[in-house]
């Protein structure tokens, strides 16, 4: 096997030569072609540039006919050259035609090429084009030939990426800035339309070819080491930097700061020719691609550990700190991150943010609440969303379905705008009922609160015009804290509550964690079925000083105002009669050292539990009110998990059996005068409210986006005629059957919004 005559380090030389020669793009990558295929020893260079209708097209050869340059285009699934771009990785062949995707064009004269080489152009992960070499003889390619072409096609996906290359087939755009559309999952409800700001900007490296060797070796050494020492402070400093970096994850990220392996790969690539930066930026270019096709969670979150570090190296190396986008925030601003926590989006300039897209994060993950709570647009669980998308580019965020939309073409841009401003007209005409009273046309008044959980949620009451807060979940400031709230701490929100909400009634739930609640700092517990498990009250009895500190927080806080507290996931009456004990008690000791109590302490009981409905008038006798949370009861009633996607549509909340429990809560509440509210998701849909409203409920809690819509339907409706309907078709049906075709076509058939 003939060697390479100057090796890599030669070759980058040349090439940096041939990068400042002030010639256009198409004869620079000619140059290009030609330095390579003579310091690799092949007859043949080819560059493939990925184009944005997904094919690869032949940029520059030295070796193939010439003629076929910008004519020759594979499909992306076409060819070996297509198999190098769709698995990002080397291919290194001996007898190329021997392949099973071996593409034969005529054109190109390649028949003759026996041995094959070629490497993906990469940046920041995602495939720009194909690099490849040939040669008639059937010889094998050596490691060092396949990482000196690597490193060459570092230098051409920064041609390609900085758009030098976009001039040479004009009409289409080179794929690194072509439309990206890509789904995800829903996490925030709305549009938003704006412009990327990364969360933590990628770091652009742009001088790659060393000028002096041994000076870049001392620059990457002397990196590496002062990143390690920055990383072994905070580990024995034992807290996190910034929101939520756990000690776990920096034990990981040290280890991985002392692995050999990568180490030794990026020392390779400094001694190759490149710059300290250069050679981080390499090696973690193939860690990323590796990382997309990873579909084993836990590697997926080392690779990206290993993502972190190699950040830390590149702005250590080219002296940027970590910037968290506040200074430049643009207007229209769409966050991009590989993932956020709460607090550091509420860092944010609200004003001007519009959506966040996110890498990780589901529905359930607490920067979703936040974002919800903000009522910004947004979507997780996009891949490499921090790779697609550079700062600036233009992206449209679908809270609804999950999607983005990266770089969109005039057409997509004009039909989410036009839904954008549909939205905004319907809120405009909610807005609008925001002081009419939520009333049937036969007068009957139904009460429509919110469903609360951080103090931002309370700006929604005025915006809505929503009676008060119907549930208050508690958990939600347990959940967003880096610790345990302190007693003073909840005191303090509890008393921003009150003050936000003045006169308007609030209803606070004790904090209902365990199950899919957890909180960082508690030591998780192993359990078979979370959902059934430790959790809710269970923990409050069983662990009362945290329910008491709780409690105590709570009558403090609402010294002199009416108080109303209620219990989640009670099962028995004897579990609620036992927490009433304990709020006694308090009070008792409050009241013995001299503190103002509420001036009325009403308790309720969340209806959750299946269990309830069979003692139903018990309860509704021993509380003061009962709130149904509908989540939960349908969860156990229908044994469907509430997060499995895959069991979601199983039943339909509508059917029989649902409505028939619905019914008995309704009825014994109001034979027995106990108060009761909906505060489950079914409370905020119009159709379902519809129904529970023909079942006798008068008082519902839901998000404040849902608040509008439903005021709309009761406005609508004769609450007499939808009981009938009710009534009449829950006669009729069997278990099973849902009354959601009768209901939807009784709206209809009367214009009714639902
Ligand atoms: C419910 O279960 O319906 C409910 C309102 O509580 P959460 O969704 O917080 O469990
Ligand atoms: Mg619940």
């Amino acid at each position: 096997m003939p060697a390479a005559p100057g090796g890599p380090r030669l070759l980058l030389r040349r090439l940096r030569e041939a990068m400042a020669e002030p010639v256009s793009a198409q004869a620079r990558l000619d140059r290009i072609v030609v330095l390579i295929a003579a310091n690799v020893i092949a007859e043949v260079c080819s560059v493939y540039v990925l184009r944005d209708d997904n094919t690869l097209e032949l940029f520059a050869t030295e070796g193939l006919n010439r003629d076929a340059v910008h004519i020759t285009r594979l499909r992306a699934d076409e060819g070996l050259v297509g198999l190098i771009a769709r698995q990002a990785e080397p291919l290194s062949l001996s007898d190329a035609q021997s392949h099973p995707n071996f593409a034969y064009r005529p054109e190109t004269g390649e028949e003759i090429y026996h041995a094959f080489l070629g490497v993906p152009l990469l940046r920041a992960g995602n495939t720009l084009g194909v690099l490849v070499v040939q040669n008639k003889t059937y010889r094998v390619y050596s490691d060092e030939e396949i990482e000196a072409l690597q490193t060459t096609a570092m230098v051409l996906s920064e041609m390609i990426a900085s758009g030098e290359l976009q001039a040479l087939a004009p009409g289409a755009g080179s794929a690194a800035r072509r439309p990206v559309s890509q789904r995800g999952v829903p996490l925030a409800d709305g549009i938003g339309l704006g412009h990327v700001v990364l969360h933590e900007p990628r770091i652009i490296v742009k001088r790659l070819i060393a000028e002096n060797v041994e000076i870049e070796v001392e620059r990457l050494e002397a990196a590496i080491e002062d990143v390690r020492s920055a990383i072994d402070e905070l580990v024995e400093r034992g807290d996190g930097i910034g929101s939520g970096e756990s000690r776990e994850v920096l034990e990981t990220v040290r280890m991985f700061a002392h692995d050999k392996g990568w180490l030794r790969r990026m020392r390779e690539a400094v001694q190759s020719g490149l710059t300290a930066e250069a050679a981080v930026e390499r090696v973690q270019s193939d860690n990323r691609a590796r990382m997309l096709r990873q579909s084993d969670p836990y590697l997926r979150d080392r690779l990206h550990d290993l993502d972190d570090l190699a950040n830390r190296l590149l702005r250590r190396l080219v002296g940027q700190e970590p910037g968290n986008g506040l200074a430049a925030m643009p207007d229209n601003a769409i966050l991009v991150a590989r993932s956020m926590g709460p607090a550091a989006l509420l860092d944010y300039e609200r004003a001007n943010l519009r959506g966040v897209v996110l890498e990780e994060g589901g529905p359930t993950s607490h920067i979703a609440i936040v974002a919800r709570a903000l009522g910004i647009p947004a979507v997780g669980e996009i891949a490499n969303a921090t790779a697609l998308c550079d700062s600036g580019d233009a992206i449209i965020v679908d809270g609804a379905s999950g999607e983005i939309q990266v770089r969109p073409t005039p057409e997509i841009e004009s039909a989410y705008a036009e839904q954008a401003r549909l939205r905004a007209r319907r809120q405009a005409q909610y807005r609008a009922l925001r002081d009419v009273p939520a009333m049937t046309r036969d007068k009957v008044r139904i009460g429509l609160n919110l469903n609360a959980g951080l103090l931002i949620d309370l700006s929604h009451l005025a915006e809505t015009g929503a009676e008060g807060i119907g549930l208050f979940r508690t958990e939600l400031q347990f959940m967003v804290a880096q610790r345990m709230p302190s007693a003073a701490e909840q005191q303090t929100l509890y008393e921003s509550v009150f003050a936000a909400t003045g006169e308007l009634p609030v209803t606070i739930r004790t904090l209902d964690i365990g199950g899919d609640k957890i909180l960082p700092y508690m030591p998780a517990l192993e359990e078979e079925n979370p959902a059934l498990g430790w959790r809710a009250i269970r923990i409050g009895l069983d662990r009362p000083a945290l329910l008491r500190v709780q409690l105590r927080a709570l009558l403090k806080a609402a010294a002199g105002r009416p108080l109303k507290i209620m219990f989640p996931m009670v099962a028995t009456v004897e579990e609620f009669t036992r927490a009433r004990g304990i709020v006694e008690r308090e009070k008792a000791h409050l009241r013995r050292h001299g503190y103002v109590l509420p001036s009325d302490c009403k308790l309720g009981v969340m209806v959750e539990v299946p269990s309830l409905l069979f003692q139903i008038d018990e309860i509704a006798r021993e509380a003061d009110f009962l709130s149904v949370g509908s989540n939960d009861l349908m969860q156990f009633l229908f044994a469907v998990d509430r997060d499995n996607r895959r069991v979601a549509d199983r039943f339909d909340p509508l059917c029989g059996a649902a409505m028939r429990a619905f019914r008995v809560i309704s009825d014994r509440a109001e034979a027995v005068g106990c108060p009761v509210t909906v505060c489950g998701e079914i409370g905020g849909r119009p159709l379902e409210t519809m129904a529970l409203i023909g079942l006798g409920f008068r008082h519902f809690s839901m998000s404040p986006a849902a608040i509008g819509p439903v005021k709309a339907m009761v406005l609508s409706i004769e609450a007499a005629e939808v009981r009938e309907l009710i009534e009449s078709e829950l006669g009729k049906v069997t278990d099973g059957v849902s009354l959601r075709p009768a209901l939807t076509s009784f709206a209809k058939a009367r214009g009714i919004p639902v």
